[in-house]
């Protein structure tokens, strides 16, 4: 299948051979001639697979023709978070930069002024957040009356955060007759729903079961004897072993994000927290510098995180097992993306065990454990795995992460950059062998009691993991 088979202008074709894409993903194949002949359409999509474009392609098409008119929309995109609205903005500026089309973008960090400046002039499309533009409607700043497209993107997302009943008092403020797409990894009874009530008779196209995840993602379970503090520990030993060039580490928590967040930074490694009570700046430059290579490790919450396209990342680690085992697919959806080989590796104490099943049953198979032992050099008999004074650091009141300790980790096979000070290079070694990094890196004893963090299946294996 070609672009040019799906019935695009020349213009969104140049736009399209611009962003260097070849070929239609399969959501784009299935959803944009549907959606170009003005039908809705219904998209059982997850974040990775170009359904943006698969949206953004024909609304440029279907936009074309017509004007907007003061404070009167055209056309709307909700989107669940922020991020994923910006995201959206800036795919419809490079795939629609043969088209005059005008944007705004209504989400919370992003001045109201320069955007209401935009709306007072009439915009083609509208990206938003539910509750900024319920605000912004009650305010009398938008007229909703002329919308004639309407995207729900990640609707299961938006059932997560709560904001299904904003998006109905939304959709029940446009005109009925208007065509409507919905996107969503997975069809909860909610969501179905609001298909059901506020879609005409849409076309459903479902380009990967909701339960799969890509097959380019290496799936590994890393088992931890301990809490919190040993989480912390295996997770500082993964990035050192596992050859981690750059990694979203998911907690469930934000409150942990920040804890982890600090721990890391603490440990030299190079990383920086992503969680929704963050400024929206702050976000955003985070979000870039992350893009950009300068921050190796971005340490999140399901939310701020979700649906970031990030390219070329090699891990997912899940600090925390999600409760959700579906929010599991998503997670590790943001690695393997492209047909190139990511990695997904969730920490998992005894706790988790249930969680650990919940996930295996979604995605029918057993996730394997991870070959190895993840014990530093120093998690010997000579020194303690966890050093007292490691402890002490993350033990200590948060506050701004102080100068980087002297590491007391093995980082030799790591990609991430440790902060300066330390004596290890940032990893240019190539990614060991399975034999070498099986091999114990001096005489292992098994812990005694009492004794924190043991890591991997080298000597011992939880029951929960021998079923
Ligand atoms: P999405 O699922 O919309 O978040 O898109 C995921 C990634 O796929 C983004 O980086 C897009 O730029 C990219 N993409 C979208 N369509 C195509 C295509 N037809 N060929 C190659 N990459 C694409």
């Amino acid at each position: 299948m070609k672009f040019e088979e799906l019935g695009l202008s020349p213009e969104v074709l140049g736009a399209i051979a611009d962003a260097g894409y070849t070929e239609p993903t399969p959501i784009q194949a299935q959803a944009i001639p549907h959606l170009l002949m003005g039908r809705d359409v219904l998209g059982i999509a997850q974040t990775g697979t170009g359904k943006t474009a698969g949206f953004t392609l024909p609304m440029i098409e279907i936009l074309a023709a017509g004007r907007a008119r003061a404070r009167m929309p055209r056309s709307l995109i909700l989107e669940p978070t922020r991020e994923l609205a910006a995201q959206v903005a800036e795919n419809f500026a490079i795939y629609g930069k043969n088209h005059k089309l005008s944007m705004a973008l209504l989400i919370g960090g992003v001045s109201f002024v320069e955007q209401n400046e935009k709306l007072d002039r009439g915009v083609d499309v509208l990206i938003a957040t539910p509750g900024r533009l319920l605000d912004q409607f009650e305010r009398g700043r938008i007229l909703l009356a002329d919308i004639k497209i309407l995207v729900v993107d990640e609707a299961d997302r938006m059932l997560d955060m709560g904001f299904i009943p904003d998006v109905e008092r939304i959709i029940k403020l446009l005109p009925p007759i208007r065509q409507t797409a919905m996107f969503s990894a997975t069809m909860p009874t909610e969501v179905k729903r609001l298909t059901d009530s506020y879609m005409m008779n849409p076309r459903r196209v479902e380009v990967a079961p909701p339960a799969s995840a890509a097959e380019t993602v290496v799936q590994r379970l890393v088992a931890v004897r301990g809490g919190f503090t040993e989480k912390r520990k295996a997770l500082r030993d993964l990035i050192a072993s596992e050859n981690v060039r750059n990694a979203i580490v998911f907690c469930n928590r934000k409150r942990d994000v920040k804890i982890v967040d600090q721990s890391l930074r603490r440990h030299g490694i190079n990383a920086q927290a992503l969680h929704g009570d963050l400024p929206q700046p702050v976000r955003t430059a985070t979000l870039e510098k992350f893009r950009a290579g300068e921050i190796s490790i971005l340490v999140a919450s399901d939310v701020a995180a979700r649906g970031l396209d990030i390219d070329d990342m090699s891990h997912v680690i899940n600090f925390d097992v999600p409760m959700n085992p579906e929010d599991y697919i998503h997670r590790i959806g943001r690695t393997g993306r492209a047909g190139r080989e990511g990695h997904a590796l969730t920490l998992a104490t005894a706790a988790d065990a249930k969680y650990v099943q919940q996930i295996e049953r979604l995605i029918g198979g057993k996730i394997e454990p991870i070959n190895s032992v993840v014990q530093s050099a120093d998690q010997t008999q000579a020194t303690p795995p966890v050093t007292p004074q490691a402890e002490r650091d993350d033990s200590r009141p948060r506050g701004d992460a102080k100068a980087p300790r002297k590491r007391t980790s093995n980082r030799r096979n790591s990609g991430i950059k440790i902060a300066a000070n330390t004596d290890v290079k940032p990893a240019t070694a190539s990614k060991p062998t399975e034999t070498e990094r099986d091999k114990p890196r001096r005489t292992q004893r098994r812990p005694q009691q009492g004794e924190p963090a043991e890591l991997g299946m080298g000597d011992h294996t939880p029951a929960f993991l021998q079923r």
